[in-house]
């Protein structure tokens, strides 16, 4: 069978799983009434990376997903597209006893930032004062400080000099997406303030 391997060279790198999609050789057979083929039926599923399900380990569901697939997200958090793989999501759904609805929404590397915001106002620190910044740690920086805001430990003021940090990176196009993404969360918590509402994020 041939199949498309598609460019996935801007995806997030998983440590672990890589970086593209992982092939399998297991061809699903036919459902059977009461179950459903994969957890996610979307144009986001990577076929011919099939991997059987577990049904005595899986998490408790009302209808058992026979198969994992690789799919393709993009992170909530950086918007960079990453694959939640199926040999990931049969260690969700069969280790960790995650429940079969629960959707990997972030990257890898977000889901570690999100347990570091520690982490991050050190690293913000050491950015602060690097003299010559290059592009990418001026992102980065823009990144950490949006993120602290978000969680509360650095004040909503500090939007402004977020501001400035992506007054420097416009025009680069390598951070096109990134740039863009801490753009809307800098607004987002902008509007919050003006109107006065409570800044909740958006689950996805
Ligand atoms: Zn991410």
């Amino acid at each position: 069978m041939k199949r498309k391997v598609g460019d996935y060279s801007n995806y997030v790198q998983h440590p672990r799983y890589g970086r593209g999609p992982r092939f399998t050789d297991v061809c699903p057979k036919g459902v059977l009434p009461g179950y459903r083929l994969s957890t996610y039926q979307s144009d986001t599923t990577i076929g011919g990376t099939a991997v059987e399900a577990d049904l005595e380990r899986q998490s408790f569901s009302p209808v058992p997903v026979l198969y994992y697939f690789d799919l393709k997200r993009e992170c909530v958090d950086c918007g960079r597209p990453f694959i939640f793989f199926a040999e990931e999501q049969k260690y969700w759904y069969e280790t960790l006893g995650f429940a079969l609805d629960s959707k990997c929404v972030r990257c890898i590397d977000c889901r570690n930032r999100q347990h570091g915001l520690e982490r991050q106002r050190r690293r913000y620190e050491e950015l602060y004062h690097c003299k010559d910044r290059t592009i990418d740690e001026d992102i980065e920086m823009a990144e950490c400080a949006v993120s602290l805001v978000e969680h509360g430990i650095f004040h909503t003021r500090q939007t402004e000099h977020i501001r400035m940090l992506l007054n420097r990176i416009a025009g680069d196009n390598s951070v096109g997406r990134r740039y863009n993404h801490i753009r809307n969360r800098v607004l987002r918590i902008e509007g919050a303030n003006d109107g006065g509402q409570t800044d909740e994020r958006q689950p996805e």
